[in-house]
């Protein structure tokens, strides 16, 4: 572990800057390509109604929404009681559908926003916590973008599949301890990424 005086000089440290600013680049690079996807996304799984709450389409109780031991009084479902929407119901079948492991993060979403904002559908495919106030790709950071990617089975109609599914990790170097050979293979990583991106870019514009 690197003492604050000798922060800039060690070796690791140095490797997580490196890392930490490829990142950025790379999510910056992607930013514009996720977004126009995500609209094709959107047209994809449909509209929403417009009036339904995320609440509304979840029956109760459900995993990992609800709190089993109060059934009669849930607290997800305490402003808002389980109602079918056909429209909305439908959604969110196409939404779970596009779901790589079929476990969208609905509690992410604000499915009254189903019906013009394709953001709240690609919010779905994030993390299940700490995205919900996010509200634009741009906002976004580099977790929440490949999560976007690798969850959603439509990205593989754009990407190559070894993009899609990289090695499994070396347990031998733990991501906590960026070692030189590693760092290596982040940016190798990193440029695929982009490398990618500016692929797509000229194949959709010839
Ligand atoms: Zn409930
Ligand atoms: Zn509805």
């Amino acid at each position: 572990m690197a003492t604050n005086t000798n922060l800039f000089t060690d070796k690791e440290t140095n490797n997580w800057f490196k890392a930490s600013i490829a990142l950025n680049v790379t999510k910056h690079g992607l930013t514009n390509f996720l977004d126009i996807q995500l609209q094709n996304v959107h047209t994809i799984v449909r509209r929403g109604c417009g009036n339904c709450p995320i609440e509304k389409l979840i029956p109760c109780p459900t995993n990992p929404y609800c709190n089993k031991r109060k059934r009669n009084n849930c607290p997800f479902h305490k402003s808002q009681k389980p109602q079918p929407c056909p429209t909305c119901d439908n959604v969110k079948q196409n939404i779970i559908s596009q779901h790589r492991y079929g476990v969208p993060s609905l509690k992410n979403t604000r499915a009254e926003k189903w019906a013009h904002d394709y953001w709240e559908i690609g919010k779905c495919y994030l993390p299940p916590d700490g995205y919900s106030s996010v509200s634009s790709v741009q906002e976004s950071d580099f977790n929440g973008v490949i999560s976007i990617m690798l969850n959603c089975l439509y990205f593989q109609t754009c990407l190559s599949s070894s993009c899609l599914s990289p090695p499994p990790p070396d347990k031998k170097c733990p991501l906590e301890k960026v070692i030189y050979c590693k760092i290596k293979s982040v940016f190798v990583y990193l440029v695929l990424c982009l490398f990618y991106h500016s692929y797509l870019s000229v194949f959709a514009k010839s």
